[in-house]
């Protein structure tokens, strides 16, 4: 096992408390996860011996990716590390594209639907889909007569975003394009997770809303985590991109530091009452420890916020 950082990683503190306490929550050896063949990680200077690691907290139990790829060399990880996956299967707008695609924008609908109940819909509405990937959100969006706007760090993406008439440009790009733009809704779906800079990301996006804005976000809990660890099993779960792991308190206390207030709607992945319990009996057989099952059940989740006053 060999150390990182590469000249393209760092050790941080933690992003949401600022305490340098951290205890190991996992370590290992980048080949013993079983990478995905469509990545090329050597391009950030990762081999098969180098030691990555996840930290938690002491102070707020933020569990994370550390060291972590530092800012500059992200773009890499999403663009040059994964050109093969592109290259080889490739997407292409076409309608066979869109129909294969129709199921994940019928839940962006569902997400979309949660967030426009907190939203006054009488009025012109603007959005900023933060990770806004193919697009799916924003043609909801664009549907419903939102002024959509999209930021995605994947070059493929935004192309293909672009392609299909969409607001959308790389994350550096958006203060120089749309400057003035100011959001009655942001979505940060499935993103979190991945974000190298949460207190940089967020001051841009809280730069961008209007009082009152309601934002939604969701991501994996700590306990996604845990289960992986349980399992060892990481394969899902790659260090590189999938930096963040937050209780729910804690993603609380980073966006009430960004002026963000929770508005009450939380779902932890949780089912109904009945099914709850059927699926976890169900989880029990088949994984051979309720522990494990309470982890899945419990690692997903979803949080809306409003932009307060600042
Ligand atoms: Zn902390």
């Amino acid at each position: 096992m060999i150390d990182l950082p590469s000249d393209c990683f760092e050790y941080i503190d933690c992003p949401v408390c600022g305490s340098d306490k951290h205890a190991v929550f996992y370590q290992g050896c980048y080949g013993d996860f079983k990478p995905k063949t469509t990545v090329d990680y050597t391009h950030i200077g990762l081999n098969k011996r180098s030691r990555l690691s996840y930290v938690q907290c002491k102070h707020c139990g933020l569990v994370f990716s550390n060291p972590r790829v530092k800012l500059e060399y992200q773009s890499l990880v999403y663009n040059e590390c994964k050109a093969a996956k592109y290259r080889d299967g490739g997407y292409e707008i076409n309608e066979a594209f869109l129909v294969r695609e129709r199921h994940k924008k019928i839940a962006k609908i569902q997400t979309l639907a949660r967030v426009l109940e907190h939203v006054d819909v009488t009025r012109p509405l603007t959005m900023l889909d933060y990770g806004s990937g193919f697009g799916h959100s924003m043609s909801v969006g664009r549907a419903l007569t939102i002024d959509a706007y999209g930021v995605d760090v994947d070059a493929y993406r935004v192309r293909m975003g672009v392609d299909q008439g969409l607001k959308v440009c790389l994350r550096d790009e958006f203060d120089q394009k749309y400057p003035d733009v100011i959001v009655d809704i942001v979505l940060v779906e499935d993103v979190i997770e991945h974000v190298v800079d949460l207190n940089r990301e967020l001051s841009f996006i809280r730069g961008h809303c209007r009082e009152g804005a309601v934002l939604y976000v969701n991501s994996f809990s700590q306990w996604a985590m845990r289960r992986n660890r349980a399992l060892q099993n990481f394969q899902q779960s790659s260090f590189i991109e999938h930096l963040n792991y937050f209780p729910v308190a804690t993603l609380d206390r980073l966006f009430r530091k960004h002026n963000f207030e929770p508005i009450g709607f939380r779902s932890s992945g949780m089912l109904q009452p009945i099914r709850k319990v059927k699926l976890w009996l169900k989880l029990c057989v088949v994984e051979k420890s309720p522990y494990l099952g309470f982890c899945r059940m419990r690692s997903n989740y979803a949080r809306l916020y409003r932009a307060t006053v600042v």
